[in-house]
């Protein structure tokens, strides 16, 4: 049922010593400055406009409200860079981390944004209640961009509302997802408004070249790798479906092949988002990880089957065209900073971690990894695993069972004893001295996260990829 991929049969040449370090943390602490420096900046174009003359002057109030309108302003659009998929923003928090604060940035700015709405109004109608109406008004019909702007605000919300978590979990993915799209028909709407009416855009030349530019890279970086750069990885060179088949009865390997591949340089453990040309959904990407090591002509996934677009796999031919978006993740070899690995997967969340573990370089002992399956029946490559593992002289564990019903944890009902970085500890008892990689549902490995900060791994030495969000 399971298969290894042939190159896998053999003897590997591993070098002992882990690779040179990530420019992970560096790049962190670059983009933290950034967004410093970015606030800093905004802040002292509100300044350079009488922003404290007004607070002083009576006008504090609106002075408040313009401030509040630049600041969110300028989180928007930190908001659409940090999904932009730039690589090397991507590579230094990681595409789960991304997705994280993309959804805080989104909910402080439109909390920004509501307060701008609120103080302005509240000024221009010199706090008086039955004016609001007639500021509201004059707003929408005199003002150069008014009506877009509100428009744009309407769209802001509807994504903001539909992303708090009751009522993204009662839409489908895809509805979401377009719903989603809103957000940028959102923030072009609102442009107008600060391009012809804000003060601060207007008055100085500085001004305008700063947010014009940052108006520019913002849109330059999303065109440029969100369309330009995948289209041109998938259609310089063909990759093609070579093959299909099945782990488990619902769980598939597709493996990908062609010219195109060795232009990637993706490594073991990254993830691409696929389109297939010509089969069902192929409009619609999915992201999958790698579950083996490229070689530099074929790449493989594997897939769980749990609704149309993952069950509509099993219908590939081999031939068919493949659109891809990538590689993506920091589930790579290239993060690791320590000679012990821990690598913990759940579900299928065990392919990309299967992957890393044969692209690792190591010693026997170096490795341990643990397996969380519902039942051994369920275990994809625990077969692979086990062999590898042999071979390797590395620790592998399953850990089986049904999950604890009444609290969050990544242990099964039967150490529901346990706490769960205590069981983290038991069976990694130098786990605080690893490089750990997660992988699997959402909250499992938030609670493994969890379980090893618990167990003092430090958060820079915690590497998760997160399934479902
Ligand atoms: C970074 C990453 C890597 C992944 N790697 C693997 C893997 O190697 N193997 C594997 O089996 N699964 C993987 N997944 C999960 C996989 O992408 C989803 O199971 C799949 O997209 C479900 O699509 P569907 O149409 O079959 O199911 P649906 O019923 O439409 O969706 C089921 C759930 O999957 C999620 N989902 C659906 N479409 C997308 C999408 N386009 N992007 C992100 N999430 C989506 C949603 O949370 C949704 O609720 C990965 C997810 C992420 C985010």
């Amino acid at each position: 049922m399971v298969s290894v991929m042939s190159r896998t049969a053999e003897a590997p040449v591993l070098d002992a010593s882990p690779e040179p370090g990530p420019a992970g943390q560096g790049r962190r602490e670059v983009c933290l400055g950034a967004v410093w420096a970015l606030l800093l900046v905004v802040t002292s174009l509100w300044l350079a406009d009488g922003g404290v003359h007004d607070l002083l002057d009576g006008a504090a109030v609106t002075a408040l409200g313009r401030l509040a309108g630049l600041l969110a302003s300028a989180s928007l659009l930190m908001q659409v860079l940090v999904m932009a998929r730039v690589p090397w923003i991507e590579q230094a928090w990681g595409s789960g981390d991304l997705r994280r604060i993309h959804r805080l940035v989104g909910f402080g700015s439109m909390a920004l944004m509501g307060t701008h709405i609120a103080l302005i109004t509240a000024g221009y109608a010199d706090a008086s209640i039955n004016r609001i109406w007639a500021v509201v008004v004059d707003f929408v019909v005199n003002e150069p961009g008014g009506l877009l702007a509100v428009a744009g605000t309407i769209a802001l919300l509807m994504v903001v509302v539909t992303s708090v978590r009751v009522a993204r979990r009662r839409l489908r993915y895809e509805s979401w997802h377009l719903l989603h799209l809103y957000a940028y028909v959102g923030a072009g709407l609102a442009l107008p408004h600060q391009l012809w009416d804000g003060q601060e855009f207007t008055r100085s030349t500085a001004a305008s070249v700063f947010w014009w530019s940052l108006y520019g890279m913002c849109a330059g970086a999303v065109v440029a790798f969100r369309v330009v750069l995948p289209l041109w990885r998938s259609l310089r060179a063909p990759i093609r479906v070579l093959g299909v088949h099945h782990e488990t009865p619902t769980v598939l390997t597709v493996t990908v092949g062609g010219p195109g591949v060795r232009y990637l340089h993706a490594r073991g453990g990254q993830f691409f988002h696929w389109r297939f040309l010509g089969a069902p959904g192929w409009t619609r990407a999915h992201p999958y990880s790698l579950s083996a090591p490229p070689d530099g002509s074929m790449l493989r996934f594997t897939a769980a089957m749990v609704g149309n677009g993952s069950a509509a796999l099993r219908h590939l031919q081999p031939g068919s065209r493949v659109l891809i978006e990538g590689p993506y993740g920091r589930l790579h070899s290239g993060t690791r900073t320590r000679p012990k690995v821990l690598l913990v997967g759940a579900g299928t969340g065990v392919a990309p971690l299967r992957a890393l573990f044969e692209s690792l370089p190591q010693r026997p002992g170096d490795v341990q990894i643990l397996h969380r399956v519902r039942s051994r029946r369920e275990a994809i490559f625990s077969d692979e695993l086990e062999t590898l593992a042999a071979r390797y002289g590395a620790d592998y564990r399953l850990v089986e069972g049904r999950r604890i019903q009444d609290r969050a944890s990544w242990l099964p009902q039967a150490a529901s004893g346990w706490a769960d970085h205590s069981a983290l500890q038991h069976f990694c008892p130098d786990v605080a001295e690893r490089e750990v990689y997660i992988c699997g549902p959402d909250r499992w490995a938030a609670a493994v996260r969890a379980a090893a900060l618990r167990a003092r791994v430090p958060a820079r030495h915690i590497h998760a990829e997160y399934f479902h969000d």
